[in-house]
């Protein structure tokens, strides 16, 4: 049976030189970007050169026009580079900051943000989450005040991937300080605004090569005309963003638990123990066959859930089931294969330990595991 029916010629075809790019160009930088905790900007505007950037994005702007069943594709070719930091800032550049842009962006913001992003020229990144505040998005303090042509912003952010590199931010922020939802409007900011700083790079668990910074406004002056979509509907906008954004790490973790998987059974081929390979243990062979249930089962749930995308749905529990399941997966999946390859797998030599870290973060970011169960229970009318 095969399982990959919802693609058609051509998407085997971007797979395939998307693969050829990801082979030649990103996976044999992998352990030295791993070391170096950095990659350089050269994968956003080799990407955005092959027009990998901008895949389903208008034409018109410099995407390829394609439907959205492409984001799989890269998303799932992505996870052979080897380095999930390297996927994630892609994903943010890709998934999270541009697609805003094209749905609520005025033709201006299109051509100063969003040509230039899907081109990997501009590189951006997402400012939502604050100290403060992080799954309780409503409750952001940083403000956005009205005076004349400008908005003053005064605030930080933390956590945000692409921080330190960005040429620009989304920024979500308060127009209205006195507000919960209604408050919320989003913003395009240069980086070069007086008063942008970025205020600490911050180390972290896994996703080693991308950069996650706090940022710091003060009395940061904003045009107007940089206030994107609607004044107060910020919070609709950007939970709009967050589907796709739950989408997009849905189909990295089927791809990632796969690759655990592949990389794993090569090693309970070759290792022995008690005289037989650790792959003629029965207990072996049941945990990859429970491994490959869960993940096919997690891939056929973003499958389908795309597809209902692609079809101009919006199916808000489907995509939240999708992306608690398969990061719940890929990380259980991690952690499995970490075991079968024994001392090894912790020792950082092995690819496997990386993995297995770098897992560990999409069942937290994006909406951690216990906020996208509150909303399948209230889309259950609980
Ligand atoms: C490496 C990394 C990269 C990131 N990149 C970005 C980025 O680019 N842009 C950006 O804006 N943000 C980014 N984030 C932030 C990420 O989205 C937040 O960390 C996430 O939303 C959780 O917010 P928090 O960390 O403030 O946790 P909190 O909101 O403080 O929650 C902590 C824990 O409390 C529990 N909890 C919270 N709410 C509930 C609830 N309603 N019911 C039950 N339990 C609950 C959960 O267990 C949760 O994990 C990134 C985070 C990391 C670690």
């Amino acid at each position: 049976m095969t399982r990959t029916t919802i693609f058609s010629e051509e998407h085997d075809a971007l797979r395939r030189s998307i693969r050829a790019f990801v082979e030649k160009e990103l996976a044999p930088h992998a352990d030295e970007w791993e070391a170096a905790k950095d990659f350089p900007d050269w994968v956003f505007e080799r990407m955005g050169e092959l027009g990998f950037l901008g895949l389903h994005h208008p034409e018109e702007y410099g995407g390829s026009g394609g439907d959205y069943l492409t984001m799989l594709v890269r998303e799932e070719e992505m996870a052979r580079c080897g380095s999930g930091g390297v996927s994630m800032a892609v994903s943010v550049q890709a998934e999270y900051v541009t697609p805003p842009i094209a749905k609520f962006g005025t033709q201006e913001q299109k051509e100063r943000y969003l040509r230039p992003a899907l081109a990997g020229r501009r590189i951006g990144a997402l400012g939502i989450t604050e100290p403060d505040a992080g799954s309780d998005v409503a409750g952001i303090r940083t403000a956005a005040i009205r005076d004349g042509d400008e908005y003053v912003v005064n605030g930080s952010k933390t956590f945000i991937t692409n921080g330190c590199r960005a040429d620009f931010v989304l920024l979500v922020a308060k127009t209205d300080p006195g507000e919960r939802h209604a408050g919320i409007s989003l913003f395009l900011v240069d980086t070069d605004s007086p008063g942008f700083e970025v205020r600490r790079r911050l180390d972290k668990v896994g996703m080693w090569p991308s950069d996650t910074a706090e940022l710091a406004f003060t009395d940061m002056r904003v045009p107007a005309a940089n206030l994107l979509g609607e004044e107060g509907k910020g919070f609709h906008h950007i939970m709009w963003e967050l589907q796709g954004e739950r989408l997009a790490a849905a189909a990295g973790a089927c791809a990632g638990a796969q690759r655990c998987i592949d990389l794993t059974k090569g090693y309970v081929e070759e290792r022995r123990a008690f005289g037989q390979r650790i792959a003629d243990f029965q207990a072996t062979r049941h945990k990859f066959a429970e491994m490959q249930t869960s993940v096919d089962a997690a891939r056929a749930l973003v499958y389908e859930t795309a597809l209902a995308v692609n079809a101009g749905e919006y199916p808000v529990r489907e995509i939240t089931e999708a992306k608690l399941l398969a990061t719940r997966v890929h990380f259980e999946v991690a952690d499995t294969c970490l075991q079968l390859h024994g001392g090894y797998g912790y020792m950082m030599e092995f690819p496997i330990q990386r993995a297995w870290r770098d897992s560990r973060l999409a069942r937290i970011g994006a909406g951690a595991d216990e906020v996208m169960l509150d909303y399948i229970a209230k889309h259950m009318g609980f």
